[in-house]
């Protein structure tokens, strides 16, 4: 890490922070040097690159996650009167999205609190012949069941989403679905600042979606550049949702490093779980620790009775940043208006009692005692 990011961390335990040093810059003034800084071909390398780790022959690189699900969506022909299952336990952008084409999202619960992946059995129950897709999300880089949603979405004749954003270089990932979108901010586990991916398993699609993203433009600026094409053809309605080349010489330098920082985020998640059933076994830990995630987030249940404001105010005074993933997305003022009166139990106990420790590769075992250790204290405090 660089000096200055030190200096700036300070004592403090952040729950997350990017990993950029002089690999990343030397990148960035390569970029400024060529005199290419828009869309070209870092963002082409980039796009390679992710999508061989992924097992896949192509990806899009978008400037965001959020516009990577919008595009999908519009690739996917979702529109008005389509039906898109969702879950309420993510990021609002997820479900932003399925407003933005004019969709209905049909929100489902979690299967329980200690497995918080959205319940196939709720899908079950609640599809109708309109509901078109179901977006999934690898809440904490845990991957759902994609085999499981697979052959469900094959005997409805539904589309499979998935939002990655937690989720790249797990294996599995983006192999089953008809689309599949990740996000580089600045919080998850490559960033480039700002930037997302996309890939499809119909080359047709991420055709579309190559196309929606540069205005539906029938030739890009590279090639007018090079004096390969004079004019161009609108066909759809696109929009401007490209990457950069600052960007993408960043995500191909922080993509080099995924696989390693991946590991160190379980092995930290391992040492957590250990140090959290041995100190504070009333805390409730979501999924079994395997090897297949990408741990993003280090998600706990506090007990029932503990009253987390406290508990964060009481680990940010000691220099420990906790957050809390997330808001359930059917209770934000705007959602309750325009879809009222619906009731998610298990996700609502789930949001109420999470709290996400820090985990991100740079932490120490001794961070995780010195965070565990602070935990206990706060809860038993805060339980009085
Ligand atoms: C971060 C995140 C997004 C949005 O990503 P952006 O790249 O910021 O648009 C979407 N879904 C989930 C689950 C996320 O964590």
């Amino acid at each position: 890490m660089h000096e200055k990011m030190k200096e700036n961390r300070k004592s403090e335990i952040p729950f997350a922070i990017p990993q950029l040093g002089d690999k990343e810059k030397e990148g960035l003034c390569g970029v400024i040097d060529s005199g290419w800084i828009t869309m070209g071909e870092k963002v082409a390398r980039f796009e390679k690159a992710f999508s061989e780790l992924h097992g896949q022959e192509e990806a899009v690189a978008v400037n965001s996650c959020t516009a990577g699900l919008h595009l999908c969506l519009r690739a996917l022909d979702v529109g008005p009167g389509d039906e898109v299952m969702v879950p309420s336990l993510t990021f609002v952008a997820t479900v932003n999205a399925v407003l933005y084409v004019d969709a209905t999202p049909i929100f489902l619960d979690i299967q329980s609190i200690d497995m918080p992946h959205i319940s196939i059995e709720e899908a079950e129950a609640k599809y109708t012949p309109r509901t078109k897709a179901v977006v999934v999300m690898h809440y904490g880089g845990y991957p759902v069941d994609l085999l499981e949603w697979r052959s469900f979405c094959d005997t409805k004749k539904m589309m499979l989403i998935e939002d990655a954003a937690h989720a790249p270089g797990i294996d599995g990932v983006a192999r089953l679905s008809d689309a599949s979108v990740f996000s580089f901010f600045s919080n998850k586990n490559i960033t480039t600042a700002e930037g997302g991916m996309v890939m499809a398993r119909d080359p047709s699609v991420v055709e579309k979606i190559r196309r929606l993203r540069g205005h539906a433009m029938s030739t890009d600026t590279l090639a007018r550049d090079r004096g390969h094409a004079y004019s161009y053809d609108v066909t759809m309605l696109g929009y401007n949702y490209r990457m950069d080349e600052l960007r993408a010489v960043m995500g191909l330098v922080q993509l080099s490093r995924l696989l390693d920082w991946n590991e160190k985020r379980r092995e930290l998640s391992k040492i957590y779980r250990k140090r959290l059933l041995a100190l504070i076994p009333d805390v409730v830990i979501p999924f079994d620790q395997g090897d297949e995630t990408a741990a993003h987030l280090m998600p706990i249940l506090l007990p029932p009775k503990a009253r987390r404001e406290k508990v964060m105010k009481q680990l940010r005074d000691v220099g420990i940043q906790t957050s809390i993933h997330y808001p359930p997305i059917h209770l934000f003022s705007y959602y309750r208006e325009r879809f009222p009166d619906i009731i998610l139990p298990k996700t609502e106990e789930f949001c109420k009692r999470e709290l996400t420790l820090p985990l991100h590769p740079l932490l120490t075992k001794n961070d995780i005692a010195y965070v565990v250790d602070h935990l206990k204290k706060a809860v038993e405090q805060s339980t009085i």
